[in-house]
């Protein structure tokens, strides 16, 4: 007889990955990974670092630590790491929550926060979207309560695409009670190109915020699993504490040290997913699409009770998209060909 599971993990459902592309010219457009090859120095970096695949990875990402200090004007005592960005929030919740206390996050965003949630046996408090894709701030401060422990906010809005002003986080932190963290999940911040957008890094002082960054998007490593939070010292070290030793492999910390050193390479690549997002956005309106804004690498689709018929409709043409039943569809942004692609499979949706 199997061992009885915790009744709120037996009701989870598991994680579910962007489909993979069906066919050998389709394009995967399902998951928002970078659509560029990696860099030469990345690939060598982590190749090096196999040499010393019997030992174990340095724990304490030491170099890639001091890098991102540096790179964030913190002392390094205030970044924990883990396998993404997931496995941060993941491990930084349950530092911080127990059963009986609330999570408040925006809904829809990103599929990971009501699992996360649920493994301390803290009780998610989903609070709606905007028509237009924006975090009602006012509805999420309505539904703080005694029992609040974490507010999470993602920006920009994974799946729908808008950010957050910096002058609305000040003031949506301000309103935040004092013993509550804040979370701002920046999984897409280096594609963001408006500059009101707010921006983590300038919360930084509130002990209560704890940013999270990742290198799955923008620095191209999903495969090989590095994400981080900047926080306060002891928070840092709660969710340190909290996630399995070793979680980074060294291949990964090397190759996410490569990145950063090829930063100029890495903005360039991101200008020109920059240029297809805005390609696709401009020709998805002229088709008649009610698009949001986007500011991540990602469009979205609103497409409702069309939601699967839609999602199909996008695969018979060789496009692998994201459906979230019964709301809309979520498209990366990749290269020039697929901008084509997508904006002709959606004039074909039309006609
Ligand atoms: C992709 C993503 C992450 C990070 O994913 P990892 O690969 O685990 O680093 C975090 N938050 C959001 C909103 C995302 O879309």
């Amino acid at each position: 007889m199997p061992v009885p599971i915790r009744p709120e993990i037996a009701a989870l459902t598991a994680y579910k990955p962007g489909g993979a592309a069906p066919a050998a010219d389709a394009l995967k457009l399902s998951s928002n990974e970078n659509p560029f090859e990696p860099l030469d120095e990345v690939v060598a970096a982590a190749h090096d670092a196999l040499t010393n695949a019997p030992r174990y990875p340095d724990t304490t990402c030491g170099p890639l630590r001091a890098a991102l200090a540096e790179r964030h004007q913190v002392t390094p005592d205030r970044l924990a790491f883990g396998a993404g960005s997931v496995s941060v929030l993941m491990h930084m919740l349950q530092a911080v929550c127990t059963a009986g206390d609330e999570v408040v996050y925006p809904w829809r965003s990103f599929e990971a926060y009501p699992l996360s949630v649920s493994v301390p046996g803290a009780t998610a408090v989903p609070v709606p979207l905007t028509s237009d894709g924006h975090h009602d701030l006012d509805a999420m401060v309505a539904a703080i309560t005694p029992s609040t422990r974490v507010v999470v906010v993602c920006t920009p809005n994974n799946p729908t695409g808008p950010t957050i002003s910096g002058t609305d986080l000040e003031a949506f932190i301000d309103r935040i009670p004092q013993d509550t963290l804040v979370v701002i999940d920046e999984a897409y911040v280096e594609f963001v190109t408006d500059p009101d957008a707010a921006c983590g890094d300038a919360f930084l002082d509130d002990p209560r915020v704890a940013v999270l960054r990742t290198f799955s998007k923008a620095w191209g490593l999903a495969g090989l699993r590095v994400g981080y939070a900047i926080t306060s010292p002891e928070l840092a070290a709660a969710t340190s504490t909290v996630t399995p030793p070793f979680s980074v492999s060294a291949p990964a910390q090397a190759a996410a040290l490569a990145a950063l050193g090829a930063a100029d390479v890495v903005t360039e690549r991101v200008q020109r997913v920059v240029v297809e997002r805005e390609r696709l956005v401009t020709g998805l309106r002229d088709l008649g699409f009610a698009v949001p804004a986007s500011q991540g690498n990602f469009i979205w689709l609103p497409a409702g009770p069309q939601t699967e018929a839609w999602a199909d409709h996008f695969a018979t043409h060789g496009l692998v998209v994201r459906a979230y039943a019964p709301d809309g569809i979520r498209i990366t942004v990749g290269t020039e060909q697929a901008t084509e692609r997508v904006l002709s499979a959606a004039a074909d949706l039309c006609s």
